[in-house]
């Protein structure tokens, strides 16, 4: 039987908020939570779409060609990215090309 995943834990909840600060703290923009929610909407419905682990031992929703919890990167325009050392927008990485492009077009001007 598939083990329910608990969002609502404090270990989840801490790394979610603690992400999005640092993330926000290192010069990241944020999008709305509307915005946000309709970006998960497209995740649920992709191939990709399944559990991540971001640190040992705490799983969540999220993308398996990124690794990235859709509760941390769809909440982000730019974010900190340790690889390039420098903000990077928040996109899709969808081998056929970025899925949340029409969803981003919408929430453009937020
Ligand atoms: S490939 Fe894109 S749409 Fe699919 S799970 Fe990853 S971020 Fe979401």
């Amino acid at each position: 039987m598939k083990k329910e995943l608990n969002l609502k834990s404090v270990q989840t909840q801490k790394y979610i908020q603690a992400w999005l600060a640092a993330m926000i703290r290192a010069g990241g923009q944020t999008t709305t939570d509307q915005h946000a929610q309709a970006r998960i909407a497209v995740c649920e419905v992709c191939q990709h779409y399944s559990q991540v682990q971001p640190i040992p031992g705490l799983k969540m929703p999220g993308c398996l060609i990124c690794g990235c919890p859709s509760l941390t990167k769809a909440h982000m325009k730019t974010y900190f990215s340790i690889g390039k050392m420098g903000l990077k927008v928040s996109e899709c990485p969808h081998p056929h090309g970025n899925k949340w492009q029409a969803v981003d077009e919408i929430f453009s001007n937020n």
